[in-house]
């Protein structure tokens, strides 16, 4: 019997794993949820709905009638196919599998969303992220150098970029698009609570992808992302998709919900006034400085991470520390923008934490 050393990949052998920690009774500010729930009538009418879902039968492969809903209310232009995902990740995962040449590159920025690298090491392929600029500004130039020594068939961009917060340079961006050799998947999981999105531009560019989630507008524990685009391109990466990853309850009870998409406007809207309030809050506290964000976090440094991070854990509230992840997040946190009175408890143990 061979060791698992012999039979796991090196790459897989050598990965920690992605952390999720224990957060059982803490105020939980660390992963971008969406704080409010949905109004009780609306939650009983979903009860209805899943009491009465044929869960003995499997979920409708091509989920037609949940992408007809979101074609309706998501701003997906006309001509545009879609492709649904358990969540954005696994959308990305169908994404490396569809590309994973033998020794392929996925390019993307560092600084940036961890799972894009983990996820193609899982597929077999290499990760290069560009440094971000000054700012955290997006570097055309070294983008542009990257495309044109790797040839990725794949370029990742979180746009906002998390856990920076910032949407990047349009101009930066469109030099990334004019170069690509490959697919270019702007990743808009925080398009709710910023100004600006490439989906009406899909026209615009060949191999332009737009992915979305509803996980940060609410929506967390349902597990539904989508990916927008070319026909040409989604009926070769459908291939790769799982026939039913995308299960009988959450096709129903998303249907229901974006029926009543101005309420997860609303939400939207009372986390951006928040996220204004919080920013403030921040920026006025000695020691701390928040960086722009065009998301529903705060990245901010102090010079204590390590104090603030276990200040805030003792007293009950748990955020994101990114200390010591990458040169450009030095004395770095990452806190989601909850509730008023959340972001209150928040401040005054940072505040606590910090004197
Ligand atoms: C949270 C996040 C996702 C993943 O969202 P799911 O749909 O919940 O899998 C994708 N991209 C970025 C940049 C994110 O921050």
């Amino acid at each position: 019997m061979a060791t698992p050393d012999e039979i796991i990949r090196d790459e897989i052998r050598a990965l920690a794993g992605y952390h999720v920690p224990d957060a059982s009774g803490m105020l939980k500010l660390d992963a971008m949820e969406n704080p409010y729930r949905l109004p009780e009538d609306l939650r009983g009418r979903i009860a209805d709905i899943v009491a009465g879902a044929e869960i003995n039968r499997y979920p409708d492969a091509g989920a037609a009638r949940l992408k007809a809903r979101m074609k309706a209310v998501l701003g997906i232009p006309a001509g545009a196919e879609v492709i649904l995902g358990n969540g954005s990740d696994e959308i990305i995962q169908m994404l490396a599998l569809a590309t994973a040449r033998p020794g392929a590159t996925v390019l993307g920025v560092e600084p940036s969303f961890v799972m894009f690298k983990l996820i193609a090491t899982f597929c077999g392929m290499r990760f290069v992220g560009v440094p971000l600029a000054e700012g955290y500004a997006l570097d055309a130039e070294r983008m542009v150098e990257a495309i044109e020594t790797h040839r990725p068939p794949l370029v990742l961009i979180a746009y906002p970029n998390n856990p920076t917060g910032n949407l990047f340079d349009s101009a930066a961006i469109e030099r990334v698009l004019n170069a690509a050799p490959g697919l270019v998947v702007i990743d808009e999981a925080y398009h709710a609570f910023a100004g600006r999105t490439y989906m009406d531009r899909i026209g615009q560019w060949p191999n332009l992808l737009v992915m979305r989630t509803l996980s940060k507008s609410g929506l967390a524990g349902l597990r539904l992302g989508f990916l927008a685009g070319r026909a040409e391109w989604l009926r070769h990466v459908d291939k790769v998709r799982l026939p039913y990853n995308v299960s009988v309850l959450t096709q129903l009870v998303a249907e229901e919900i974006l029926k009543h998409q101005p309420l997860l406007d609303e939400q939207a809207a009372a986390i951006k006034a928040e996220r204004t309030r919080l920013h403030d809050a921040l920026a006025r506290m000695p020691g701390t400085t928040p960086f722009p964000s065009d998301a529903n976090f705060i990245l901010f440094r102090t010079g204590a991470p390590q104090r603030a991070f276990d200040g805030l854990k003792q007293r009950g509230v748990l955020i994101k520390s990114l200390h010591g992840s990458h040169p450009a997040l030095e004395g770095c946190l990452r806190v989601t923008v909850g509730t008023r009175d959340e972001n209150d408890r928040f401040l005054e143990a940072l505040r606590e934490s910090l004197a």
